[in-house]
């Protein structure tokens, strides 16, 4: 019995995750649940899976989570705050962690999961963007697994042989990721001045949290995506380009030398990846619709429009700058996104932020997660200064 930690169950990845998981109750074991603050769908699925241990991650949403678990009869230890997270993450009664927390908020719990020696499906992309170096150390200290549930860099995963992190001895010329160009692709700058965040949430092919479907809108997923690319798999930034393919049906490449080009395929579901990283090396039944190629018919690829999106281009820029560069944009990225959703920031002026963010927060070289804390801080404080000035 595979017995699983889900940090993160009441977003998109975690709904996901638990479909997958309830299809094999022969083989998985949800024991621990965590969520942010929404104690009434985090009691509903104790209720159904049974954990041994709930997280609420908002202490001042305990009491009311044991006091609905207790009228309901079920027995699961209630914890919260930061530490109760981590506890989630590295505790014994996990053998699998499924990293679905969004944002940096993710971060410390990922970390443990990786020190704890634990099979870590990442979903939780923005740790590895802040942090990819020091996640890295912390799976070899660990000794557990890095399964990636992002579908390009699980599909990555599916099309590199074993020993994945030494591309040129694999004889890997480059990586392409795939990208589904969001709601605005074949809009031009003018036409997007005043998108409201629920146009920018409508995504032709995904259904995801509203945070990652922004990200998609700017193109800024896609950047986030290159530099989880570079530290998962080892590749130079020169190595890894984005073609915009809007059916989302290959989920992404990888060209070796001889000219042979390998594609992971599939319709755009995340239980597929979920499933592949909780049964991994073998395979099971995720529920997804058997992919119709011939009712697909037509497979398009394209360059991305680099003048309108430009989250892009930033962060490849923050890539090659290297240091603490990239955990700056993330944390900039997501103060201004934030600040969209909350209607106080235009569209556009996403990347404004990001761009002057980095313009005023060059990368300097760091290796301490307290650094990268301190960075992350710094960041987000600069971001909410330009974010005021803009929406003044
Ligand atoms: P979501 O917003 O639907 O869910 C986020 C989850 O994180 C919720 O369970 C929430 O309770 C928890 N959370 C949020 N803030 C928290 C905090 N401060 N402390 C503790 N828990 C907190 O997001 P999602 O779409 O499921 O995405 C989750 C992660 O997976 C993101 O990093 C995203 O980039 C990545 N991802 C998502 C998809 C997708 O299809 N949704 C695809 C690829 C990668
Ligand atoms: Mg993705």
């Amino acid at each position: 019995m595979n017995r699983i930690a889900l940090l993160g169950a009441t977003g998109s990845i975690g709904a996901s995750t638990l479909d997958v998981v309830a299809r094999h109750p022969d083989r998985f074991r949800v024991t621990a649940l965590t969520a942010h603050h929404k104690v009434n769908e985090l009691a509903d699925l104790c209720q159904r899976f049974r954990p041994e241990i709930a997280v609420i991650a908002d202490p001042a949403r305990e009491a009311e989570l044991t006091r609905r678990l207790k009228d309901a009869g079920v027995g699961s230890r209630v914890m919260s705050g930061p530490a109760a997270l981590i506890e989630a993450a590295a505790g014994s009664h996990a053998d699998c962690v499924v990293a679905a927390i969004v944002g940096a908020a993710g971060l410390e719990s990922t970390l443990a999961a990786a020190r704890a020696g634990k099979r870590l499906l990442l979903a939780n992309k923005e740790s590895v963007v802040m942090a990819g170096a020091l996640l890295q150390s912390a799976l070899n200290a660990g000794g557990g697994e890095l399964l990636p549930l992002d579908s390009e860099h699980n599909a990555i995963f599916q099309c590199l042989p074993e020993r994945r992190r030494d591309l040129s001895r694999l004889g890997v010329r480059r990586i392409l990721l795939t990208a589904s160009g969001g709601p605005f692709r074949g809009r031009r700058r003018t036409e997007l001045a005043s998108v409201t965040p629920d146009m920018a949430c409508a995504h032709p092919k995904w259904s995801m949290g509203r945070k990652i479907s922004v990200d998609s809108a700017t193109l800024m997923n896609k950047g986030l995506e290159v530099i989880e690319a570079h530290f998962l798999f080892g590749a130079a930034a020169a190595d890894i380009e984005v073609v915009v393919h809007p059916q989302s049906i290959v989920h992404s490449l990888v060209e070796y030398r001889d000219g042979s080009v390998l594609a992971q395929l599939g319709n755009p579901d995340m239980r597929t990846a979920i499933a592949h990283g909780l049964a991994w090396p073998e395979r099971i039944e995720a529920g997804v619709a058997p992919l119709n190629l011939i009712e697909i018919a037509r497979l398009d690829f394209e360059a991305p429009d680099l003048e309108t999106f430009r989250c892009l281009d930033l962060a490849y820029q923050a890539l090659q700058a290297g240091g603490n560069a990239p955990t700056t944009l993330n944390a900039a990225n997501e103060e201004a996104v934030d600040a969209f959703l909350r209607g106080r920031l235009p569209f556009l002026a996403i990347a404004e932020v990001i761009e002057a963010c980095l313009a005023r927060l060059p990368g300097t070289p760091t290796e301490h997660l307290a650094d990268l804390l301190d960075s992350d801080l710094t960041a987000r404080r600069e971001a909410q200064r330009i974010i005021a000035r803009l929406a003044a």
